[in-house]
């Protein structure tokens, strides 16, 4: 539960963070406490943060992030720009059908598959977001079929008096079911997703002049996302979910005093992937880094590469550090890992070297590298050991 609660704040901080920015200014803007061109500056801010989000996202191919901003920018035009082209009743249908396309894209885009933006698939699916606007566009520009259409959106099921007859009650059911949707699939897109469906629904709610509150709020969380999944790519091993190896060069430059270094190779885990299959030691790898990223104790763990890891134990001396490894080798070598799909459990074990940074004047490079001749070590000496 504190672990959920955790991955939960990790994951959510930014979006979070951002919905509460936005709310904030239209708390400000109600307070009056804003200047008075305020509004006017933050009007066309969606539009310049969509843009750099679609840049970001085609430059890292995340495509999911960049159907986000073309829908959202499309909506948000819906609201400043289409008015210019259509009749009014045009306008209040294009507005109406935002509040049901927004969310229903969002879905579609959490159970896509990622496909590149340039590629086949990707193409095909900015032109079915062209299709969407061109066919809106087409119904929007005819009076009467606007109107007759605003008619069916605007699904009100009770009588609730004030700002909540601003949104057809359907959308906000919609809206709510979509965003607990997103919210369940647990990863961080999705997870942006889903933020930017409040943000959107409120500022509707709160009315048109919060409009450009909302969509900032919504293309300035899935442009964050896109900048965390840099970070992530960058630093985090995709196969484990462990700090990588760039991570690991930081978190050494970074020790000074006390500390331990530690090592850990998987035993005879080519036998493994030759015998199993290589899912099955992607499968175990993910199990040993699980472990690890829950070793605790003042120790942080890294994936070096391959079937090796790093333990750093800050501020920590090689016995306490031995403690904690014998003890985690230790669950490990007693552990029966059941391979997916093959009814068969498997024995696992780890050896580990460690060595500390006392007084001698070496960095902590060399103190890694001495841990890996400790490693050496207890390999030599039959494996399923800690050497110190
Ligand atoms: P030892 O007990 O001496 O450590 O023997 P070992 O077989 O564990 O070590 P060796 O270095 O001979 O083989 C490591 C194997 O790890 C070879 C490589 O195919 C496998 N490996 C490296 N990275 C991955 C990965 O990401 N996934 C899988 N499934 N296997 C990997
Ligand atoms: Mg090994
Ligand atoms: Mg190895």
């Amino acid at each position: 539960m504190r672990r959920a609660f955790f991955t939960c704040l990790s994951i959510g901080f930014l979006p979070l963070l951002i919905l509460a920015s936005a709310l904030a200014l239209v708390f400000a803007d109600q307070a009056a406490i804003l200047p008075g061109d305020f509004m006017g500056f933050l009007q066309y801010r969606p539009f310049f943060v969509a843009f750099l989000g679609v840049v970001l996202g085609c430059w890292f191919n995340r495509s999911r992030a960049v159907f986000a901003m073309l829908v959202l920018s499309f909506c948000y035009w819906f609201f400043f720009g289409a008015a210019e082209f259509l009749p009014p009743q045009g306008d209040r249908f294009l507005q109406l059908a935002s509040l049901y396309i927004i969310p229903l894209n969002m879905l579609l885009f959490a159970f896509m598959s990622e496909r590149g933006v340039f590629r086949k698939r990707g193409i095909a699916r900015i032109l079915f977001l062209a299709v969407q606007l061109f066919a809106l566009m087409l119904l929007a520009v005819r009076p009467d079929v606007a109107s007759a259409l605003s008619k069916v959106l605007d699904v009100q099921f009770i009588e609730l008096a004030g700002f909540a007859n601003a949104v057809p009650q359907a959308a906000i059911i919609l809206f709510s079911l979509v965003f607990l949707v997103l919210l369940a699939r647990g990863r961080p897109l999705e997870f942006a997703f889903a933020c930017t469906l409040p943000a959107v629904l409120v500022a509707t709610l709160a009315g048109a002049k919060y409009i450009p509150f909302g969509y900032l709020a919504a293309t300035g969380i899935i442009l964050l996302a896109l900048v965390q999944e840099a970070w992530r790519m960058a630093f985090v091993d995709d196969l484990t979910g462990l700090s990588g190896r760039r991570a690991l060069v930081h978190a050494l430059a970074e020790l000074g005093g006390k500390y331990s270094v530690a090592m850990l190779d998987i035993d005879h885990f080519k036998k493994l992937n030759d015998v199993h299959g290589h899912d099955a030691g992607d499968f175990v790898l993910r199990k040993i880094a699980r472990e690890l990223a829950h070793i605790g104790h003042g120790g942080k763990a890294f994936r070096y590469g391959g079937e090796e890891f790093a333990i750093v134990f800050s501020g920590r001396d090689v016995a306490w550090a031995y403690d904690v490894l014998d003890h985690l080798r230790d669950q490990i070598a007693a552990t029966r890992f059941t391979l997916p799909g093959k009814k068969l459990a498997v024995g696992i074990t780890v050896s580990v070297g460690i060595s500390e940074k006392d007084g001698r004047p070496c960095d902590a490079w060399d103190v890694l590298k001495e841990a890996d001749e400790k490693l050496y070590l207890a390999k030599n000496a039959g494996r399923n050991r800690v050497v110190v």
